[in-house]
């Protein structure tokens, strides 16, 4: 069975730089997306663009002319103003303009416990302040509303994700922002909603935030393209200095390719939004249901709450999730375990760790993440694979709940 493959077009290139290995399930669509046509060919296109938007010359005006569309196209996909949209290199990057912009001076930042290391990290750093979550992996507003009533006039912003790229747990954000504006009325409200274009309507749910992550490649779109929704500009300051682009608030040539390609992945991403979320929302029950027949004691991790329909999280304890890893990938699925360092490495992850699991429960971690080429003869495959290699390795360590 072919695969990711599917999703790209004719160019024979990119065909051959797919081919050179075989996938017969991809499930890590929250890691990142294959690209989408529409936006390979605005990329394309794009890229045949001379000018620097920021120069005066007819080539230059092109350019611009091509950004301010993508902008205006992203900002109205989102719920913002054009003039909003502040285009960074990616999620990781608008993370840090979010928390690093809005901090100093006395001002520190507020974050759940499971954010992804671009928020977390950011936030340690400064010396802010962390609050837990639930054992189903909510944060606990009663302990963000005591931190905020005794605390709230030192915050500077308050950063809560939309979804966790983890468990797939969608965060309380309206909840958040009200315990923001009544307790910190000066504080900002961020929200990295990386992982939910797809799934859930951005606009919608960061009504009322000020500050906004985004990232091409969690939705279709190219790796190295994000933004950053700052709904309060005067607010903010930058990390870059040099030419002022992006109204000051992140300086640099901004990659034009990249967001043209991704304001046309967001469109697509919207615009079939329910119907992808109705499939996969299917496949994904099968997935769970497959794997609970085959390996009884089983449950998704963070499924007492509201989760995004593609992601599925499980801990087995007492197996290593490198091994899991490794036998998936010798048969040729794509998953991971939710938490890996830029060597590859995996470390326990924090997010199952502030959950309350064990060690041993966060190092046998596996994520399976859906997506809108997901097909249902994946999940076929998948189903019988991870439950032969998971039966493997627990019958060898003696895992007891096998
Ligand atoms: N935030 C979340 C929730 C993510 O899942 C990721 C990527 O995994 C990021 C931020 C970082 O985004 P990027 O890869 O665009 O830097």
């Amino acid at each position: 069975m072919q695969n990711s493959s599917t999703f790209l077009p004719g160019s024979p290139s990119i065909q051959l730089a797919n081919s050179i290995y075989h996938v017969e399930a991809y499930l890590d669509h929250a890691a990142t997306t294959p690209m989408n046509p529409v936006a390979l060919q605005a990329q394309i296109q794009a890229s045949s663009l001379i000018g620097n938007p920021s120069g005066s010359h007819r080539a230059a005006r092109a350019a611009k002319d091509l950004l301010e569309r993508s902008r205006e196209e992203v900002g109205a996909l989102l719920g913002a103003a054009a003039s909003e949209v502040i285009f960074t290199s990616g999620g990781t990057e608008a993370d840090n303009l979010a928390i690093f912009g809005s901090t100093g001076g006395g001002r520190i930042a507020v974050c759940s416990t499971i954010e992804h290391h671009a928020v977390l990290d950011s936030v340690k750093a400064g010396g802010g302040k962390l609050i837990g979550v639930t054992s189903s992996g909510a944060i606990k507003l009663e302990e963000l509303e005591s931190f905020l009533k005794e605390g709230g006039e030192r915050v500077g912003v308050v950063s809560v994700m939309a979804a966790n790229n983890e468990t797939g747990v969608v965060q309380p954000l309206a909840e958040v922002c009200a315990l923001v504006r009544r307790y910190a009325p000066k504080a900002l409200c961020h929200t990295d909603a990386v992982q939910v274009p797809s799934y859930l309507d951005v606009g919608e749910i960061t009504a009322g935030f000020d500050l906004v992550s985004i990232s091409g490649h969690k939705f279709g779109g190219p790796k190295g393209i994000g933004a950053l929704l700052v709904r309060r500009p005067a607010s903010i300051k930058a990390l870059f200095h040099g030419g002022g682009q992006e109204r000051e608030l992140r300086s640099g040539t901004q990659n034009l390719a990249g967001a043209a390609a991704m304001a046309a992945a967001l469109r697509d991403a919207v615009e079939n939004r329910d119907e992808n979320v109705r499939r996969i929302s299917m496949l994904t029950e099968k997935l769970r249901s497959g794997l609970s027949a085959k390996l009884a004691s089983i449950k998704p991790n963070g499924a007492d709450e509201v989760q995004m329909c593609n992601i599925t999280n499980y801990c087995f304890d007492g197996l290593n999730s490198e091994e899991i890893l490794f036998l998936l990938d010798a048969a040729g699925i794509c998953a991971s375990a939710g938490s890996s360092c830029a060597s590859g490495a995996l470390n326990p992850s924090h997010v199952l760790l502030e959950m309350g699991h064990s060690k041993s429960e966060a190092s046998g971690s596996l994520r399976l993440s859906l997506g809108v080429t997901t097909t249902e003869e994946e999940v076929d495959y998948a189903i019988e694979a991870v439950a032969g290699v998971v039966r493997e390795l627990a019958i060898k360590k003696g895992a007891l709940w096998i």
